[in-house]
């Protein structure tokens, strides 16, 4: 089935007792069973919940995944893997240009844990194998980065990877981890690419709408799910019900609303090129991008994020961020409504300022999480919040 059919028909079967085309969100801690040990498959909903696994079921298929597990926030699902799959000693490698969540998660927990985290600042896969050694388990790439929209060659790493793993005994593969929330599944499929593991905060573009917090780990092969899924129930970062039944109803519509973002965002960004108060528009899908022709080659759309830097700084960025009206000044992105957020004093306020410009947060740069309200009021919004007053 080719990717629409899958989104809106993996993991929802019509409930087999009442007919119910849409199946019931399973709001139980347990079930009930007929004797000690007698049950139908489900025990406790930590450990596993219908609902949950319908999301799980649907999450496997639009990845092109084995199997997934979900979590309760993305960074939930980023702790799994890294409490699964490394132990103290290990290192991973990952791209300078990360969530600042995760690059917090990276340095504030699991390092005191014993990770080695290192950083490549260049996109160049040999750059990436100068910073393996034999205690290297993982490399941990987003694609686009957030927020300067990046783009690093899945499939070319992972030939890198392939070559390395050549002379490795099994247990010491290093893996291939693509946060893919910022592309989704709808744009790029990081597994046909050659990468192990996928990674999503649900709570952006598959959930959708901006009212629910989720996180999903998909796997190309079940075997590396398993200590996945053991960590899952044995640490129980759990979603619930009825955020499961949220996430899923969000992927049902993920491909008609990515195609709207991509087109709304272009508008944007062309528009953004034109006007001199901008010293820098970034956005994958122009051809002044560094990334363009890869874009082209490895995602299907350019996706719903525009960057752009204010000429003049601080100041301008403030006061733009401050004048929108339909674009709401608000951290995350990835839902139906637009929102415009300060990376340097929002999401990256967490990465030390040297760091945090070495990889170009600039204090002059805004985030555009172009929704997919009409494109020209949008334009309009943000054309009056940078006309002089
Ligand atoms: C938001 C985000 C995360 C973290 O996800 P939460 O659901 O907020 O925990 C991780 N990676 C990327 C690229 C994100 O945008």
């Amino acid at each position: 089935m080719k990717f629409a059919t899958t989104a809106i028909h993996a993991g929802q079967q019509p409930d087999p007792s009442t007919g119910a085309t849409v199946p019931p969100v399973h709001v139980t801690s347990t079930y009930t069973q007929d004797g000690p040990g007698h049950h139908k498959g489900f025990e406790y909903s930590r450990t596993d919940n219908p609902t949950r696994r319908n999301l799980e079921d649907c999450l496997a298929a639009i990845e092109g995944g084995q199997a997934a597990a979900a979590f309760a926030s993305g960074l939930a699902a980023t702790t799994a893997i890294i409490h699964a799959l490394l132990r103290p000693g290990d290192s991973l490698v990952a791209f300078s240009d990360l969530y600042g969540g995760t690059y917090r998660l990276f340095e504030r927990v699991f390092t005191p844990w014993g990770l080695d985290a290192r950083y490549s600042d260049s996109t160049d896969p040999a750059a990436f194998a100068g910073l393996l050694d034999g205690s290297t388990r993982l490399i941990w790439i987003e694609t686009p980065t957030n927020p300067m929209l990046r783009l690093l060659d899945i499939a070319a790493i992972s030939r890198m990877l392939r070559n390395v793993n050549a002379s490795r005994p099994a247990d010491k593969r290093v893996l291939l981890a693509v946060d893919n929330t910022f592309a989704t599944p709808a744009l790029q499929r990081p597994i046909e690419l050659g990468a192990d593991l996928v990674v999503h905060s649900t709570t952006k573009y598959l959930g959708g709408h901006s009212d629910v917090i989720g996180g999903a780990v998909v796997a190309a092969e079940a075997e590396l799910l398993t200590p996945i899924k053991f960590y899952q129930n044995a640490a129980g970062a759990v979603p619930g019900p009825f955020e499961c039944f949220l996430t899923h109803r969000g992927i049902k519509t993920l491909h008609v609303r990515m195609a709207r973002h991509c087109e709304n965002a272009l508008q944007v960004a062309r528009w953004a090129a034109g006007r001199r108060e901008f010293a820098e528009v970034i956005y994958p899908g122009l051809d002044s991008h560094p990334d363009y022709q890869l874009a082209r080659r490895q995602m299907t759309g350019s996706g719903g994020i525009v960057s752009c830097v204010l000429a003049g700084g601080l100041t301008p960025a403030q006061r733009f961020l401050s004048r929108t009206g339909v674009f709401a000044c608000a951290e995350s992105l990835g839902g139906v409504e637009s929102l415009i957020s300060h990376p340097a004093t929002m999401t990256h306020a967490s990465v030390p300022r040297e760091q945090r410009e070495r990889i170009g947060v600039v204090d002059g740069l805004v985030r555009l999480s172009v929704g997919i309200e009409d494109a020209a009021d949008l334009i309009e919004d943000l054309d009056s919040a940078l006309a002089p007053r």
